[in-house]
C-alpha cells in the first residue's frame, strides 16, 4: 500500500521504517525542514537502537522516502498516519493542535477512499472529531479515519512494533476497518493478537494501559519506600509477586520516579479526561502528584548526603531511561535544578543525552565518562540504568571520589560489592550498606 506518515518523530520514524519492512512504500513527512534534510543525508536525528538500518535498508529498497511537503505523497495514499506530538496542555488535558493541523491541511489533498489513520496518542472521542473536520475541510464526506495507538518503547521500538504483544486497530466503518487490516496483513499472519474495535475503545485501550503500567511503577516505587523502612529487600518482594501471573514481573523495579515522553503525559491527559466526562481517576490522579512529589524527596535527600553548599555531586544518566537519548520529564531535570539552587556543584555523564538534558537544565559541568564525573565528587548519583554504569569498576569509581556516598536510584549493584570499597551504598528498596 501506499502510506503518508505526517511526522517524522519516534514514533513516526519507526513506524514508517517498519511499514516500510512490511513491504508498504512510505514516506515520512515532517514540517520541520532541518530535520527531513537530515533524514536525506541518511543522519537520523534520535537515538533508536536499530533505527539507522532499517532506514537505510529501505531509502535502499526504495519503499521508504523523506518530504517536507505532503502534497504529492499524499495525493496518492492509501493511508495517511499522523503521528505528531500531542503535548500536555497547562490543565494536563493533551493538546491537540498538531494533530488537527495536520488533519485539516491534508485534507484536500487526499484521493477518494483514502483512511486517515490516527497514531498519535489522543483522548477519547479525537477520532470522531477529527474526521468531522477533514469532512468539512473537503467539504463531503469520501475519506475515513481510524486510531490505531502505538505502544513501542523507545529503545526497543522496532522490536515492539514487528513482535507487538497485541495490534489495536479501532474504526468505525467497514472501509477504515479494511485499510487497517491490510496494513497489518503481515504481522496477523505471524499469529500477532489484532483487536479490532472501534476507535473511542482504541483511544481509551491506549491511556489505560499506559495509566496501568504508571501505577505498577508507582506501587513499587512505594512499597519500595516501606521495604527500606521495615528492612526489606524490594527486588524479592517484586520477584515474589511478579512471579503470580496475575500480576507480572514486568515494570516492578523501583527507581527515581517515571518520565519519559508517554506516562507523565498520558497520566496526566488520562486524569484531564476523568475530570471532564465527570469521572475523576482518583488513582491517577494520586500517582501523578506521588511521582513528582518522589523526585524532589530524592533531591532533598542527595542534598542531605551532600551536607553543605559548595559540595560536588555526580549525576550519571540524564536520559529518563537506558538505551535512548529522550530525557521529557526524566528525574535529572527535577533533580538537577534543585541540587543547583542549593549550592552544589554538579556535574553530570549521560552516554547518550547530554545534547538534550543541556536543552533544558544549565549550570552543570559534563563529563566524558562516569570516572570523569566521579572525580572529586562527594556523593555520586545513578539515575539511570545504562549498562555502562552497571558495568563499572567499583575500584575505579571509588578511587575517583573524595566522598563515600553512593545513591543508587537503579540498584545496579549488590550492596555488599559497593560497601566492600569502602563507600556508603544508598539504594532503593534495600538496606543502605557502609
Ligand atoms: P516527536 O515530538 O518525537 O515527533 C513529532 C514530529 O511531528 C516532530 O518531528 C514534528 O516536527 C512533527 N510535526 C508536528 N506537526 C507536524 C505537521 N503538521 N506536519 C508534519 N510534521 C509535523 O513525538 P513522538 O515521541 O514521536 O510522539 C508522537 C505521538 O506518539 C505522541 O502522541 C506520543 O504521545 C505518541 N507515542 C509516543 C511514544 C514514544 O515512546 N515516543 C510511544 C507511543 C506513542
Amino acid at each position: 500500500m501506499d502510506v503518508v506518515m505526517i511526522g517524522a518523530g519516534y514514533v513516526g520514524l519507526t513506524t514508517g521504517a517498519c511499514l516500510a519492512e512490511l513491504g508498504h512504500r512510505v514516506t515520512c513527512v515532517d514540517n520541520d525542514a532541518l530535520k527531513v534534510a537530515r533524514l536525506r543525508r541518511a543522519e537520523i536525528p534520535i537515538y533508536e537502537p536499530g533505527l539507522s538500518e532499517l532506514i537505510s535498508k529501505h531509502v535502499e529498497s526504495g519503499r521508504l522516502s523523506f518530504s517536507d511537503e505532503p502534497a504529492l505523497a499524499a495525493s496518492k495514499a492509501d493511508a495517511v498516519f499522523i503521528a505528531v506530538g500531542t503535548p500536555s496542555g497547562p490543565d494536563g488535558d493533551i493538546e491537540l493542535s498538531y494533530v488537527k493541523n495536520a488533519a485539516t491541511s491534508l485534507a484536500p489533498l487526499l484521493k477518494p477512499e483514502a483512511v486517515v489513520v490516527i497514531k498519535s496518542t489522543v483522548v477519547a472521542g479525537t477520532a470522531q472529531m477529527v474526521r468531522r473536520l477533514v469532512h468539512e475541510a473537503r467539504g463531503r464526506s469520501d475519506v475515513y479515519v481510524a486510531s490505531n495507538p502505538e505502544f513501542l518503547r523507545e529503545g526497543s521500538a522496532i522490536r515492539d512494533f514487528l513482535e507487538a504483544d497485541r495490534i489495536v486497530a479501532g474504526a468505525d466503518d467497514a472501509r477504515a476497518a479494511k485499510v487497517l487490516e491490510q496494513l497489518y496483513a503481515p504481522l496477523r499472519e505471524k499469529g500477532i493478537p489484532y483487536i479490532a474495535t472501534n476507535t473511542t475503545n482504541a483511544e481509551m485501550i491506549k491511556y489505560a494501559a499506559n495509566a496501568f503500567l504508571a501505577l505498577k511503577i508507582g506501587f513499587i516505587n512505594e512499597v519500595a519506600d516501606l521495604c527500606e523502612a521495615a528492612g526489606g529487600d524490594v527486588a524479592a518482594v517484586a520477584d515474589g509477586i511478579g512471579l503470580d501471573r496475575r500480576i507480572g514481573r514486568a515494570f516492578l523495579n523501583p527507581g527515581p520516579g517515571f518520565g519519559g515522553s508517554c506516562f507523565p503525559k498520558d497520566t496526566r491527559a488520562f486524569a484531564a479526561i476523568g475530570r471532564r466526562f465527570g469521572q475523576p481517576q482518583a488513582i491517577v490522579e494520586t500517582l501523578i502528584d506521588r511521582n513528582e512529589v518522589r523526585k524532589s524527596a530524592l533531591a532533598k535527600r542527595i542534598l542531605s548526603e551532600l551536607g553543605g553548599k559548595g559540595r560536588r555531586v555526580a549525576i550519571l544518566g540524564t536520559a529518563f531511561k537506558a538505551n535512548t537519548d529522550d530525557v521529557r520529564d526524566s528525574a535529572a531535570l527535577t533533580i538537577m535544578p534543585l541540587l543547583l539552587k542549593a549550592g552544589a556543584k554538579v556535574t553530570a555523564h549521560d552516554p547518550k543525552a547530554r545534547h538534550e538534558t543541556e536543552r533544558h537544565v544549565s549550570g552543570a559541568a559534563w563529563a566524558d565518562c562516569p570516572y570523569e564525573a566521579a572525580r572529586d565528587a562527594d556523593v555520586v548519583v545513578i539515575l539511570t540504568e545504562w549498562d555502562e554504569y552497571a558495568g563499572m569498576d567499583l575500584d575505579r569509581l571509588a578511587k575517583s571520589m573524595s566522598g563515600r556516598v553512593v545513591i543508587d536510584c537503579r540498584n545496579l549493584f549488590e550492596p555488599e560489592a559497593v560497601a566492600a570499597r569502602g563507600l556508603k551504598y544508598v539504594s532503593i528498596g534495600r538496606k543502605a550498606a557502609a
